[in-house]
């Protein structure tokens, strides 16, 4: 012992070569992943849609599992009441508003430096989705609302690329992997899926939840990515860990021939400018976000110089975002003139207020 405490006093762990090379020793053992599987691993490629709860733990999963290449996309950022259950962040990402994506890509590429992450801070609606696609092999929900899936179940369908549904809120979750032209789509399955209109805002949310629907997400994202088909679940599955229950119900009768996003005339509905909002009220947040019509590139630094000159609130800003803090409200903005405009459920008045502050 006296000898490694000798090496070691320089810091904490001991220094020099280590072999790297069993990093995917105990995945390998498992025989239906083995060698060959791990190799393919090496060679997938996903899209997570959103960097919060399930995000997070979809992302730390399928990097310390070696998948080649992440592609992860989210339009918010870091807040202390994130940390309770978003498991890639920390206080000081919190502390500095760092954007979700930003802060995922920094963890996730300390734990695997082997892997290729790309971080984007965007929302993701019809007009940015096909810009993130080329090259994945599978698209992993991870959002927090209706309007995102519908339009990753379209673009799924119109690209022929696998994608998985996963929910959660409260001790309740929800998932369902969709293989275009085999399974039945969200789409047929809008009405008999239990939605509720709770949000993780209202109803709150506990961790085993999120990870219960992580852990199935990314067992069938092992499974496509291996290329074993026949051994996916092949059912909607959802569970209340408080209540002590568990379904999983066969789906494959709900596959709808008429059905607008999988049927025999497709005509994606989600994937065209009618299907979609420009500005909308952020799911039970008190939160109106406005995305402007054209964008562009912000010069945040000008802009936080203009709003000091006002005197009428606090103006920060980092690399990605600067906030306004104005009366009751604050407003975020994001370098591609995106923002969010907190302490409001108002359309009208997040308006006037992004037109009279960025406008
Ligand atoms: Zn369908």
């Amino acid at each position: 012992m006296q000898g490694i405490h000798a090496v070691s006093s320089a810091g904490e762990g001991l220094t020099g070569t280590r072999d790297r090379s069993d990093r995917y020793s105990r995945q390998e053992r498992f025989a239906m992943i083995g060698v060959e599987g791990q190799r393919k691993l090496a060679e997938g490629a996903v899209l997570i849609v959103g960097a919060g709860a399930l995000g997070t733990g979809i992302a730390e999963t399928l990097v310390r599992a070696g998948v080649g290449r992440i592609v992860i996309a989210d339009r918010d950022y870091v807040e202390w009441s994130n940390l309770q259950r978003q498991q890639l962040f920390a206080e000081e990402d919190a502390e500095l508003r760092l954007p979700k994506a930003i802060a995922a890509r920094k963890r996730l590429q300390a734990i695997n430096s082997e892997v290729i992450i790309e971080a984007h801070v965007m929302d993701v609606t019809y007009a940015e989705i096909h810009s993130l696609l080329p090259g994945i092999q599978l698209i992993l929900d991870a959002t927090d609302n209706f309007d995102t899936r519908m339009l990753i179940n379209d673009v799924s369908q119109q690209q022929g690329i696998p994608w998985i549904y996963g929910a959660c809120v409260g001790s309740y979750g929800i998932t369902y992997t969709v293989l275009p032209g085999h399974t039945a789509c969200l789409n047929c399955l809008l009405g008999s899926i239990p939605l509720g209109g709770d949000t993780c805002d209202t109803a709150g949310i506990i961790p085993p939840a999120v990870q219960t629907v992580v852990a199935h997400q990314t067992t069938e994202a092992l499974k496509l990515l291996t290329g074993q088909r026949e051994s996916l679940r092949g059912t909607l599955l959802t569970f209340d860990l408080w209540r002590n229950e568990q379904a999983s119900l066969k789906m494959n009768a709900a596959k709808r021939a008429d059905c607008p996003s999988c049927g025999s005339q497709p005509v994606y509905p989600y994937l065209s400018f009618s299907g979609s909002r420009k500005t909308e009220v952020l799911c039970g947040r008190d939160t109106v976000q406005i995305r402007p019509a054209h964008p562009r590139e912000w010069n945040l630094e000008e802009t936080a110089a203009a709003l000091k000159k006002l005197h009428e609130g606090i103006a920060e800003y980092n690399k990605f975002l600067l906030s306004f803090t104005v009366g009751e409200h604050r407003l975020v903005l994001f370098k591609d003139g995106r923002a969010l405009v907190h302490g409001t459920k108002d359309i009208v008045e997040a308006k006037v207020l992004y037109d009279r502050y960025f406008g």
